[in-house]
């Protein structure tokens, strides 16, 4: 389904319309499919807020061209902003806790951008507050702040919503995305309750994220290794609404590494550890609804493969379990 079949002007043209594929390891009767973000441009599902985001401050006159963008970033809304700044005539500043992958920092250089690094146990609120700090010392400079800014879900329910819903011609009986500012499943969750009141909406996040609680989970709050998604302030993520979703599905560390193992191994899917988690979550949902304990329109899951393992290598994604996550 990735269409980009005529010439495009520029790379920008390229981002979304990504394959959504099955996940051959479901229970009997109920089909799992993944999109696969890896194909978008910067490898992930993060070029589609770069430019939905951008075009639409620039638009709106947020920002001006020449001016700066200055955003805090895990590394894969960085590719994605420094791509669209480049290319719609903008300065981009990121500033990244340190834990965050360098690969990632180094595509973002390679980029035109500035990477200014946290320091890790200041968290991402560490990094917010120095990317306001920075903004208020510059001209024309804007913090786009995903994490709160209606344009990231916006982004989703513009494009990753209506793709899946084209691809499946609506047969979606749950959705099911892993949460960092939770703009992806949001904006696929606002679209889908559109087309269908009754979709399932589970949310995924790492075992010591505490987006559970929203629901009125139980959770202890504690350290992980999967990339990209989960929070420990609920607060800096004001996009999470608890109203669209049915369950929040927290996964292990060790989860999320031996299935994105077997996604490689037996699935051809070479995935970061987010993905991994949203496989888990996918596969759980869908065994609930083939048990009958959920209540689905349809016996489809779709779910969101949000990067690729290559940008993890140097962190020992494919080392053993222990390795990677000591
Ligand atoms: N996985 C990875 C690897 C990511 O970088 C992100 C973005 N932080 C996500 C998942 C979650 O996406 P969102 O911020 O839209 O919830």
């Amino acid at each position: 389904m990735t269409t980009h079949e005529r010439p495009l002007d520029s790379v920008l043209e390229t981002i979304g319309q990504t394959p959504l594929v099955r996940i051959r390891d479901g229970p009997q009767g109920v089909r799992i499919y993944a999109k696969l973000e890896s194909f978008n441009p910067g490898a992930s599902v993060k070029d589609r807020i770069g430019r939905y985001m951008l075009e639409r401050m620039l638009e709106r006159g947020d920002v001006t061209a020449g001016g700066t963008i200055i955003e805090p970033t895990a590394g894969n809304t960085g590719i994605g902003f420094a791509t669209a700044a480049q290319q719609l005539g903008l300065d981009a500043i990121f500033v990244v806790p340190e834990r965050f992958s360098v690969e990632k920092q180094q595509l973002m250089a390679a980029l035109g951008a500035e990477v200014i690094n946290t320091p890790t146990e200041d968290g991402m609120d560490g990094a917010i507050a120095r990317a306001h700090e920075l903004a208020d010392e510059l001209d024309d400079a804007v913090v786009p702040q995903q994490f709160s800014n209606p344009l990231n879900t916006e982004a989703h329910y513009a494009t990753t919503g209506p793709e899946i819903y084209d691809a499946l011609d609506g047969e979606v009986g749950a959705v099911v995305a892993g949460c960092g500012t939770a703009g992806t499943l949001m904006g696929i969750a606002r679209y889908a309750l559109e087309q269908d009141p009754d979709t399932v909406v589970g949310a995924v996040e790492p075992e010591g994220s505490v987006y559970g609680e929203l629901l009125g989970d139980d959770r202890e709050e504690g350290e992980y290794k999967i990339e990209g998604i989960g929070t420990h302030n609920v607060e800096t993520n004001e996009l999470f609404d608890p109203e669209l979703v049915d369950a929040v599905y927290p996964i292990s560390d060790r989860d999320a590494h031996d299935e994105l193992e077997r996604l490689a191994r037996e699935e051809g899917h070479l995935v970061g550890s987010s993905a991994g988690a949203a496989s888990v979550a996918a596969k759980h949902v869908a065994q609930e609804i083939a048990d009958g304990e959920l209540d689905a329109t349809h016996d489809t899951v779709v779910t969101v493969f949000p990067d690729s393992s290559e940008r993890y290598l140097s962190k020992g994604i494919y080392r053993s379990f222990e390795e990677w996550s000591s």
